[in-house]
């Protein structure tokens, strides 16, 4: 069983105090998360004695810097139960990595009047970019819409088939929900009739076990900095017979084989997607960010986690006023997005932060989902390996406040 009061030591920032004496309870890590010492050392280490550019140098340091860089690929690879790390291409982030796949698979793919599937709970990175390419081409988006209890309605999804979408691209946790959506049956459904599929990994491969080859999925696209690791680094799975038929997304430098003046032979893979020099020490603290997620096991991670899921279910709900959305504690993650009735969320979080807890308002880039809703904002509070139930009792308390200032 996954200790959090262990693994919080290793996370210097939780040890400081915000205002005077008032200590941090960071409840936002679905934002981002902290980021442990090893991460930390590993960029700091990479820094003071290898630091060079990659691919190219033909001494010491650039050999050394390479190799960290291509070991870090194998770890990452590895993490997510890729079949060979060629399949893993760093980007900057999730956002960039589904930017990649709309542009390069979609533009080579897709023609007017063809049909995407995304669902109603996506993060604004996995719908803006097909709309961007729906207009451009001409295409049909269609929406999975969601429950009232904030689930995927997949007999909708079954009738939506039968338009023979080319792609369906849906988050695998939503992370104003925390919905964990049945993404190896979606995957099976879309494949049924031919579709390829993409998962939002953001809010899952940091949380739950996560194995691209177990969900048979065609794109899996996560970002590092919620997962302990740095920010200015993501990934993105693809199978390699689809990566291999992709056209490049960007061109420049390390993704090329051969440049004359009027044309070019791009590169193999991964390099062909990775143009100009990448985030090499963040490539480092990724790998060291998985390797640490590794060493705690993503089960007793997502055991941890379901722990708090069911304890502050019931202890916020609690709270007079407080209306959580979302569904229960055996489909859901622990992101809780609530609303105060009669109170602004902008206000919640400003009286909660006072006393140190740290959590956000707003739509959290999911506009469409909050409409659903009916709602313009709400309060997010998000845990992690680090947070206990403490930290849970320490949020309900401050919503108490938040009551009592109000009345
Ligand atoms: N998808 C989901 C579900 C997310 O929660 C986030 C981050 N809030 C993103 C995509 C985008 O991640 P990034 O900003 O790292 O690209």
């Amino acid at each position: 069983k996954l200790d959090a009061s262990l693994i919080r030591a290793d996370f210097p920032i939780l040890g400081r105090q915000v205002y005077s004496g008032v200590p941090l309870v960071y409840l936002d890590s679905a934002a981002t998360s902290q980021k442990p010492n090893a991460v930390i050392d590993a960029m700091d280490r990479y820094y003071r004695t290898s630091n060079a550019n990659i691919h190219r140098g033909i001494h010491v340091l650039a050999e050394e810097a390479t190799g960290l860089y291509e070991a870090a690929r194998k770890t990452i690879a590895g993490f997510i139960g890729a079949r060979t790390p060629s399949e893993l291409i760093f980007t900057r982030n999730t956002t960039e990595s589904i930017n990649l796949v709309a542009a390069s698979w979609g533009r080579k793919n897709l023609k007017a009047g063809d049909v995407i599937i995304l669902t109603e709970m996506e993060h604004h990175s996995n719908l803006v970019p097909w709309q961007m390419l729906a207009a451009e081409l001409n295409l049909r988006l269609e929406y999975i819409p969601g429950t009232p209890e904030g689930l995927l309605d997949l007999s909708v999804y079954q009738q939506l088939l039968e338009l023979s979408p080319r792609m369906v691209a849906f988050t695998q946790v939503s992370n104003v929900l925390g919905t964990i959506n049945p993404a190896k049956e979606i995957i099976r459904m879309a494949h049924s009739v031919g579709a390829v599929t993409l998962v939002d990994g953001a809010q899952s491969v940091p949380h739950i076990p996560v194995n691209v080859m177990d969900l048979n999925v065609d794109f899996l696209a996560f970002s590092a900095h919620k997962m302990v690791g740095p920010t200015g680094i993501g990934a993105l799975y693809g199978k390699e017979k689809l990566l291999e038929s992709m056209p490049p997304y960007m061109g420049g430098g390390d993704m090329i084989k051969k440049v004359l003046l009027r044309s070019f032979v791009p590169n193999e893979l991964p390099h062909k997607f990775e143009a100009g020099t990448p985030a090499i020490a963040e490539a480092i603290g990724f790998a060291e960010a998985a390797t640490y997620l590794y060493s705690q096991g993503m089960e007793n991670i997502a055991a941890h986690e379901h722990d708090i899921a069911e304890y502050a279910l019931k202890k916020i709900s609690q709270v007079d006023g407080v209306r959580i959305i979302g569904p229960g504690a055996d489909q859901k993650g622990s992101v809780f997005s609530f609303t105060m009735a009669g109170i602004h969320p902008h206000d919640v979080s400003q009286i909660l932060d006072r006393r140190g807890i740290a959590v956000r308002a707003g739509h959290h880039c999911a506009m469409p989902l909050h409409e659903k809703f009916k709602l313009p904002a709400t309060t997010r509070a998000s845990f992690y390996i680090y947070n206990s139930l403490e930290d849970v009792d320490t949020l309900v308390e401050g919503l108490a406040e938040v009551r009592k200032i109000f009345e």
